[in-house]
This record gives structure tokens, sequence and C-alpha cells, in this order.
């Protein structure tokens, strides 16, 4: 599995990659506009990511514009949707069925800080990038 984090916080981060980097090669991106240049330069490499984890709230680009710039990336790219990345939001904020809502289309699932990091690996199991 491949996956890229982008999270501008460095505790979830490095939670997050540390579990990420036990399946795979993980990168990680600070914020929004990182995310879409690691996706760039993934699609230059033929070697898109698999799984990506990314907050709502973040500087410089936020989540949901990221998430958004993402799967046009894809698009253009020729990815349809199904065999693009899974991509999971993460968020601190207590309703997130709410914000979630706006953009639920665009991303295949979405995780509560703080990480519980066995829901991830369930989650990684549930979109079938991982078996046991
Ligand atoms: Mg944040």
């Amino acid at each position: 599995v491949k996956s890229l984090v982008v999270e501008d916080d460095y505790t979830s981060r490095f939670l997050l990659q540390t579990v990420l980097s036990r399946f795979g090669e993980c990168h990680i991106a600070v914020n929004g506009l990182e995310a879409i240049q690691a996706v760039e330069a993934s699609q230059k490499l033929a070697a898109p990511y698999d799984f990506i984890c990314m907050d709502i709230m973040m500087p410089e680009m936020d989540g949901q514009q990221a998430l958004r710039r993402i799967r046009d990336l894809e698009l253009q790219s020729g990815t349809v949707s199904t065999n693009g990345a899974k991509i999971v939001m993460t968020t601190a904020l207590d309703q997130p069925r709410e914000v979630f809502a706006a953009f639920y289309e665009l991303c295949d699932d979405y995780l509560v800080k703080p990480i519980d990091t066995h829901r991830l690996i369930d989650i990684l199991h549930e979109h079938r990038l991982i078996s046991d």
C-alpha cells in the first residue's frame, strides 16, 4: 500500500506515518498544497497513491479544497473514480457526519481525532488495501 499522510499537526502525522509505513511506502505532506504536489509527482512517476489520509483543517490549503483538486487530477489523468486513491479525511470536530456531508461523495471514509489506530487498520481492511 503506497500511502500519503496530509496533516499539519506533528503528533497526528507521526502516528499515522508510523502505522501506515508498516504496510508500504508512506509519504507525508504538511498542507493541501504539498499534497497536490505529491499527487502530481506520483502521477508523473506512474506510481499513484493507493491510500491518502488527509486532515480537513490545515493552513495554506485545507483538506476539502485539496480533496477536490486531487479528484480533478485523477480525472484529468484518466483514472476512473473506482480506481482512484482511497481517501480518508480526518477531523477533530465533534460532528463529523455534518462536516462530511458536504463532500462525502469525493472521499471514502473519515476518522475522528485523536486517531484510533485500530479503526485506521479496519478501514484499510474494509477498502481491501490490506488483507490478513
Ligand atoms: Mg489540522
